[in-house]
């Protein structure tokens, strides 16, 4: 069970505290993406430097190398990893998807081959929450089937429906504990009627939060956020809603006015790796020339460790000369930006300014 409390509205908007054993998330909250036990190039201390204070990793890497039971045996993910907040585990359904080649779902669950060293893997629902469990994820995901768009109407469906009786079976199979949280996550691609029906059969199963899935896989921002207005109407008030990979700030600011408190993304972290920094009213990609003289820091509005210490024009020489410390350097700052993009859009809830917030 996780203690949730909406402390302000704002339109469809909300403002509130996620209660966990590992420490209070303030929501609407972006999640680091920390696929591999670690947010890459950056130490825990840095990620929470930034304000973050929930990170999310995967299940479908860590089963994989170095298996949920070797985490286990060495102190459970967070003792591992450095990192003693909240961490919310993905249950494996989207990675399935997207990395394993040769993948096969039936109704009991996926078989597959590791993208890594070609291995025969079986994922069920009562496996990933094992998994989860194993890895002491403060929350967790069920199994889902998560379709790649386009797609017909009925593989939709299918995907929809067996997700749904994955999602019993996984609630059956999770172990509760006091701040610890089981999310269930709606499926149905950009089909309304389909989004009805999955989102009102999870809240009968009742959980602790729940995610919408299957987005960010193709579709356009318009069709995201008319499948979110459609979702999220049937989600009960008092639970938190999770918007799985997203995504852009624009994506985030019009989900956030939709009602959605959390998220997650690669977007800061890899665009930092890839020489790209968010700033206010835009983006800076630092292997561009014209940096190169610049003494101004990537952003003036910025309190980051990098904008305190760095000019553009050192970013843009170790950018260009591939050293580690320009990865490291960016994904702070990008990790900074996306937390205070999070911080404004809680503070024009709690103003009642919401409607006005377009752009940061
Ligand atoms: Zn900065």
């Amino acid at each position: 069970m996780l203690n949730f409390q909406i402390l302000h509205n704002n339109g469809n908007a909300r403002v509130g505290i996620l209660q966990t054993a590992h420490g209070l998330i303030n929501t609407p909250s972006f999640m680091p993406v920390g696929t591999s036990a670690t947010v890459k190039a950056v130490i825990p201390e840095m990620v929470r430097e930034v304000g973050a204070e929930i990170i999310l990793s995967n299940t479908y890497h860590l089963m994989l190398r170095p298996t949920a039971e070797r985490i286990n045996a060495l102190g459970g993910l967070h003792k591992f990893m450095n990192w003693n907040g909240p961490i919310l585990t993905d249950s494996g359904g989207f990675q399935i998807m997207s990395l394993s080649s040769l993948c096969k779902i039936d109704d009991k669950g996926a078989t597959f081959t590791s993208h890594i060293d070609g291995r025969k893997y079986n994922l069920t629902p009562e496996r990933s929450i094992e998994i989860q469990y194993l890895l002491g994820s403060t929350i967790t995901m069920v199994l889902d089937e998560c379709s790649a768009l386009p797609t017909t109407y009925n593989n939709l469906e299918t995907a929809m429906l067996r997700s749904l009786s994955w999602a019993e079976r996984s609630k059956k199979a999770y172990v509760e504990r006091d701040n610890y949280g089981l999310f269930g996550i709606v499926q149905g691609g950009i089909d309304e009627k389909l989004r009805k029906i999955s989102a009102l059969r999870l809240v009968e199963i009742n959980f602790d939060g729940y995610a919408i899935g299957g987005l960010a896989v193709g579709e356009s921002q318009r069709e995201m956020f008319d499948t979110i207005d459609a979702t999220i109407q049937h989600l009960p008030h008092d639970r938190p809603r999770y918007l799985m990979g997203v995504g852009k700030p624009t994506d985030i600011i019009g989900a956030v006015k939709r009602g959605i408190d959390m998220f997650d993304c690669v977007i800061p972290t890899r665009s930092g790796r890839n020489g790209q920094a968010f700033v206010r009213g835009g983006t800076l990609n630092m292997r561009n020339a014209k940096y190169t003289d610049d003494h101004l820091p990537l952003d003036q509005k910025c309190a980051c460790y990098t904008c305190r210490n760095y000019s553009r024009a050192y970013l843009n020489h170790v950018v260009r000369m591939r050293e580690i410390i320009g990865a490291i350097l960016l994904t702070i700052h990008n990790l900074q930006y996306y937390q205070d993009l999070m911080d404004a859009l809680r503070n024009a809830i709690l103003n009642n300014e919401l409607e006005h917030f377009t752009q940061f």
